[in-house]
């Protein structure tokens, strides 16, 4: 039995299915998970020795690659600095200075630790700013596991079939209306009823967890339209989308204007941080200068803020992106030609540095529906083939995959020389 197996036994005896977060486990795909040993550049390596090319990345958070020096220097050098203090430090400024450049609809900005604190906080905030209860969501999209988000979720409520949660009171889940991604008239007729109730709508501008599926032109349009008549908040969930599809995020490459952006993953280098920022007015409502309460004994922990500054710092460099966005074109499109030889039906998607693969005969992937029809059993095949080359991907057909800044041309090739190879499996 290798190590990863023994490990997986052992883990299973005194963490919940062996793992801390539900898709790690590999249910969705079969199999046992990796234990992982180390991370350095575009591999991870595993307890059992074997190394892959990474394409997961945390998650997300690793754009710069895994342990970068810049930012494993900021984090030592915080840290023998203490490790908290529940106080105010200078680089907490720094960070929130550099959000709201890099992020112009964001005027001021809350750090907290996960994406689950940021959108659980701004739906808080929205329902305090409008005086409403009811939010919007979109099937397939994941934004945490806050009790009002945890209804028809993607990511691993998606892969384990339990979008909407036991244990989620139904008084927590009767004000999260929700509507097919992308879905313009179905929009329309639910503002059209219940505008006046409708605190906020919270959406991924590009969906990273249902795989990737990227808004029809004049989508995002239309939730601010329907926000802008009806006086509900246009949250954006830039989670995974901020500082990965462009450097401002979605809204600055779609050209949308949120009310609050949640953040998370790139903005913590790694380490646990999330943040939730908008319009000063209603910002201004948060505790203490308003009456909005959110607190956090870690929030803007020295830590996660030097680890955050340092990456931030990295990515905006100009000319930063571009060569990982072609890459990540060339990687998609690579994989596309030899499923294409394969005769194997497909549809990849990409934007920036993200991107997704689905299985299907379909024309178009636009909701959840469409995503969950694409065949996972074929994805899995995929995966596990992938897996046995050296090539990591996330475990499950509703999850985004990420192109790193030192994926170079080398690690692409040979990822898709690897994709060859498995095409034919399948
Ligand atoms: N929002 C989005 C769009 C996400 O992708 C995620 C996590 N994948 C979250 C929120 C939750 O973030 P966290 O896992 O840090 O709580």
């Amino acid at each position: 039995m290798n190590r990863s197996l023994e490990l997986f036994s052992a883990a299973a005896r005194v963490i919940p299915g062996g793992v801390n977060s539900p898709v790690r486990a590999f249910k969705g795909v079969g199999g046992s998970p990796r234990f992982i040993a180390e991370a350095s550049g575009a591999f991870v390596t595993d307890v059992d020795g074997k190394r892959y090319i990474d394409y997961v990345g945390s998650w997300g958070p690793m754009i710069l690659g895994h342990a970068p020096q810049s930012v494993i220097a900021a984090v030592q050098q915080a840290a023998a600095k203490g490790t908290s203090y529940g106080a105010p430090t200078e680089a907490e400024i720094q960070l929130a200075e550099k959000i709201i450049e890099l992020v112009p609809s964001i005027e001021m900005v809350r750090l907290v630790n996960s994406g689950t604190e940021a959108t659980m906080s701004a739906l808080r905030l929205a329902r305090a700013a409008t005086g409403r209860d009811a939010i919007v969501k979109f099937e397939g999209c994941y934004h945490g596991h806050a009790d009002a988000l945890l209804v028809a979720a993607g990511s691993g409520a998606a892969t384990f079939g339990v979008p909407s949660s036991p244990g989620v009171p139904e008084g927590a889940a009767k004000d999260t209306l929700t509507l097919p991604y992308n879905d313009i008239d179905a929009l329309k007729a639910l503002f059209a009823q219940r505008g006046g109730e409708i605190a906020a709508i919270i959406v991924e501008p590009v969906a990273g967890n249902m795989g990737c599926v990227l808004p029809q032109p004049g989508f995002l349009q239309a939730l601010r339209e329907v926000c802008d008549q009806s006086g509900a908040l246009l949250i954006l969930d830039e989670v995974m989308t901020g500082f990965r599809v462009a450097l401002g995020g979605a809204q600055a490459l779609y050209d949308i204007k949120p009310d609050l952006t949640t953040l998370g993953k790139v903005i913590g280098g790694g380490l646990p941080v999330g943040a939730y920022g908008g319009r000063r007015d209603i910002m201004e409502q948060i505790s203490p200068a308003g009456p909005v309460y959110q607190a956090g004994t870690l929030s803007g922990n020295p830590l996660a803020t030097a680890a955050g500054l340092a990456t931030l710092e990295a990515i905006s460099q100009p000319g930063f992106y571009d060569p990982i966005v072609a890459r990540c074109a060339q990687l998609v499109e690579g994989i596309g030609q030899r499923l294409d030889a394969a005769g194997i039906p497909h549809l990849g998607y990409h934007v920036g540095t993200m991107f997704g693969l689905f299985f299907t005969e379909q024309s178009a992937v636009r909701n959840f529906s469409e995503a969950a029809k694409a065949d996972h059993e074929r994805f899995k095949t995929w995966f596990h083939g992938m897996l046995d080359e050296g090539v990591y991907l996330a475990p499950s057909g509703y999850e985004a995959g990420f192109v790193s800044a030192v994926h170079d041309d080398d690690l692409i090739e040979q990822t898709l020389a690897a994709a060859e190879r498995v095409a034919k499996t399948l």
